[in-house]
């Protein structure tokens, strides 16, 4: 058994308690030399040789494949690259031509905006009377309907942290006949989770949140093995090909997960998630889970002791939750300004929303009482109130 939490694997600033490890894991040990490394040995001496005597040609489905293991799918089932954004369009768009006929894709309204802004774009380009729905997420079962083509649901609510039940959804969705898609944003390193047990057809994810392989880095997607053959991918770039070097007229996709491969992959990012990946060496999901529940409970119940003007919005029920704790403030922009400057990170989410993650790896019980410590001064002595922390930064 490891002995969470394993600060050592990462590289973290002195003198700060990181709660937002949900937005933008911290630099892992290991991925800067990386870095260095793919840079000026490969890219540097090896020019382009290095697609071959570094492999990078194979280094996106490498990669795919230590993801798979987090997310409970099997190994060549996970393609990365591009961003989370267009590997929702891939998704939804490959779920469409699955169902011709079906004209709806249903989501919920608490999803995140790209996840919803794609689903419309892709809708307003193909034409032929699609419509988005978005129900409150407590109604998204009961609003499972013979006319929905595709589900796109993102498992944990990036605002709240409310957790939707995976299984129970994608049986529903498959028993109306639709292609069940997940958004694994806030869940891939963030809890267990067994997309092959799901039976889901889709699952997409990015990697810079709980996987920490920072800024930009690659998103991907898993597609059920034994439904490959019939993706029909709507970027059909030269990497999704089955063969991209015999350099065909006509596009013909690979026999994997690997078609809804777009282009170039992003090698020296790429390589830092590589190196990101080793964090989980020898890391049981379960026990992940396991402490994000304990830490969780603990902050809301030191944060809840000291600080009665904050109203908790994620579920009570751990159950229900993923690795986030929320509560609304309405002055919670400049708490979470003022908060930061005291050393405890997290961010704020409009329209008064203060979100911490909780990311067992590198937190302990220690972190969690000293950041409710704190929260409760910011909170209670009125830091918050200084002029200074009123005005918006362009990202919150
Ligand atoms: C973080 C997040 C995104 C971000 O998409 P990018 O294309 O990586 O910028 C999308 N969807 C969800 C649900 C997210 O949580």
């Amino acid at each position: 058994m490891t002995l969470l939490p394993c600060k050592d694997r990462f590289d973290l600033p002195g003198g700060v308690i990181y709660l937002d490890g949900n937005s933008l894991g911290p630099l892992p040990k290991g991925a800067a030399e990386r870095a260095l490394a793919v840079i000026r040995g490969e890219w540097g001496g090896e020019l382009i040789r290095a697609w071959n005597t570094a492999d990078w040609i194979s280094l996106p489905r490498r990669v795919g494949d230590r993801i798979a293991r987090l997310i409970g799918a099997p190994a060549g089932s996970v393609a990365t690259g591009d961003t989370l954004s267009i590997k929702v369009y891939q998704a939804l768009a490959a779920a469409l031509r699955m169902r011709p006929g079906r004209k709806v894709i249903l989501s919920d309204s608490g999803n995140f905006p790209t996840d919803l802004y794609m689903a419309q774009g892709l809708i307003d380009t193909i034409g032929g009377g699609y419509e988005l729905r978005t129900p409150a997420p407590a109604a998204v079962a009961g609003a499972i309907t013979e006319d929905v083509a595709a589900v796109l649901l993102t498992q944990v609510d990036f605002r709240t942290g409310r957790m939707h039940d995976m299984a129970a959804i994608t049986r529903r969705a498959q028993a109306a006949g639709a292609v069940m898609i997940w958004d694994l944003a806030h869940s891939a390193g963030a809890m267990p989770v067994d997309l092959a047990a799901s039976g889901a057809e889709f699952a997409v994810g990015c990697t810079y949140k709980f996987l920490n392989g920072g800024p930009g880095a690659p998103a991907f997607i898993y597609a059920r093995p034994d439904i490959v053959g019939e993706v029909r991918p709507a970027l059909a770039g030269w990497m999704g090909h089955d063969d991209p070097f015999a350099m065909e007229a006509a596009y013909r996709p690979a026999m994997s997960t690997e078609r809804l491969r777009v282009g170039t992959p992003p090698i020296v990012q790429l390589s830092i998630l590589d190196a990101a990946m080793d964090a989980w060496d020898g890391i049981d999901m379960a026990e992940i889970r396991a402490a994000s529940i304990e830490l969780s409970e603990l902050f809301i119940r030191e944060v809840e002791a000291r600080c009665p003007q904050l109203t908790l919005v994620s579920p009570r029920a751990a159950a229900e939750r993923g690795s986030q704790v929320s509560f609304a403030f309405a002055q919670g922009y400049a708490a979470i300004r003022a908060l930061i400057d005291q050393g405890v990170i997290g961010d704020f989410r409009a329209p008064d929303i203060m979100r911490f993650g909780l990311t067992p790896l590198y937190l302990g019980r220690e972190d969690i009482l000293r950041a409710a410590d704190i929260l409760g001064r910011v909170i209670g002595d009125g830091l918050w109130r200084d002029p200074k922390y009123q005005a918006k930064s362009r990202v919150t």
